[in-house]
């Protein structure tokens, strides 16, 4: 068993705790503080804890010197101590005078974020790479280590591997929490358990429909990765999303797994996305039709299939969701499967964006916050930035 923040002893330890405040931020404003707030439960207990606070993680994905100010983590700061009620103490510095006595004077429940960890990145990628040397002194800032940035933990990062392999670790709140809850996919799943898989490319999907198709008994494919499946079945499908690379891998599973993989039969197309769309079925479709959101009869026959599932994992929109003519497909789906009361699960990345902001947030049994985490996950892959940390 994996050890947590719970098996230690927290009281006047300096705790390093890697969260993910990768936040959407325009104009200098904060769009989108989720991420702060799902860190908040494992700062708040390490808190109460009277460990010595301190907070990294990465913003954005900083190249030059000219990113530091698009990408700094002061306004993160700020944030942090509103939500928390309290002072956050933040060093501009990623290494050096500065960090190391603003950590030295840390009294008891004090809270320090450090900025961003990418600034490392800039003088040979020491961050990214996971730098030995790195590693080593920002352990030598802590006494322990605690990994709650799932959405980084399939990355073998500095901040995470590199600290971990120098210091006792443990995980926080929020990655057990993803854990926990995506181990209900892949470890004796409820039955019938049905996977949605959408998005736009296959390539991107083959690990999840490999390891998948294994376990669950349907795969339902929709977005733009299904006309690929669709032209590895001999349809038409116009100028629709093509995977070209993948289409011996469509036909792999479609023929081996011809009773659990369920394709869209009808599309909203257009000729061009701003242009007027139109409901077509698969054998009608034009050459220069482009397949962009699913059609109502597809929706019927998905939601057909998912009534009687016990479990259902959803990755990928079922559309050009972006768009709101050809959201539909995604939208349904959400509304239908949010009034199921079955266990849910949603991926990260886009499809847990289109559950928050179309309305959808606490309407499932769990939304991962980790896009590629939740997939490698799903792939049946180890994590890197999990498997490094302490049993108990
Ligand atoms: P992914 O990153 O592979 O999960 O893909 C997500 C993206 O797929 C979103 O930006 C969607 O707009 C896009 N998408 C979904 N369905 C389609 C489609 N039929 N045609 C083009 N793009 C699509």
């Amino acid at each position: 068993m994996i050890k947590t923040i719970k098996d230690f002893n927290l009281k006047n330890k300096k705790v390093i705790i890697r969260v993910d405040f990768n936040v959407p931020i325009k104009d200098g404003v904060i769009t989108d503080d989720n991420r702060i707030v799902s860190s908040l439960k494992t700062i708040r207990y390490a808190i109460d804890g009277c460990a010595k606070v301190i907070l990294m993680s990465h913003l954005g994905r900083v190249k030059e010197e000219s990113d530091k100010d698009k990408y700094s983590l002061r306004i993160v700061a700020k944030r942090l101590s509103e939500l928390i009620g309290k002072e956050v103490i933040f060093s501009s510095e990623t290494r050096g005078k500065e960090l190391e006595e603003k950590i030295n004077n840390l009294n008891n429940s004090d809270v320090l974020l450090m900025e961003n960890t990418r600034f490392e990145d800039l003088n040979g990628k020491l961050e990214s790479s996971n730098d030995k040397d790195l590693g080593k002194y920002w352990a030598s800032l802590g006494d322990i280590f605690i990994n709650d940035a799932f959405g980084t933990s399939h990355r073998a990062h500095t901040s995470n591997v590199g600290i971990a392999s120098n210091l006792p670790s443990g995980i926080g709140f929020l990655v057990e929490e993803e854990l926990n809850k995506l181990s209900l996919a892949i470890n004796n799943p409820k039955r019938p358990y049905a996977v949605i898989l959408g998005g736009s490319k296959v390539s991107d999907k083959i690990g999840v429909i490999k390891n998948l198709a294994r376990i669950c008994d349907y795969i339902l494919i929709g977005g733009g990765m299904a006309y690929t499946f669709l032209s590895a079945k001999g349809y038409n499908i116009g100028l629709s999303l093509l995977d070209e690379d993948s289409i011996d891998f469509c036909k792999e599973m479609l023929d081996k797994y011809s009773d659990k993989i369920i394709l869209p039969i009808d599309s909203i197309v257009s000729k061009s996305i701003d242009g007027d769309a139109s409901e077509k079925d698969n054998n009608s479709f034009d050459k220069d039709d482009i397949g962009l959101d699913i059609g109502s009869k597809t929706i019927d026959k998905f939601k057909d299939i998912l009534k009687n599932c016990e479990l259902i994992v959803w990755n990928g929109p079922l559309g050009m969701f972006e768009v709101e003519k050809y959201s539909n497909g995604t939208k349904e789906m959400l509304k239908y499967l949010s009034n199921l009361k079955k266990s849910v699960i949603i991926g990260g990345g886009d499809t847990a964006s289109a559950a928050i902001n179309f309305g959808y947030k606490d309407k499932f049994t769990h939304i991962s916050t980790g896009g590629g985490a939740s997939l490698e996950l799903l792939e049946g892959k180890v994590l890197p930035g999990i498997d490094i940390i302490d049993d108990k």
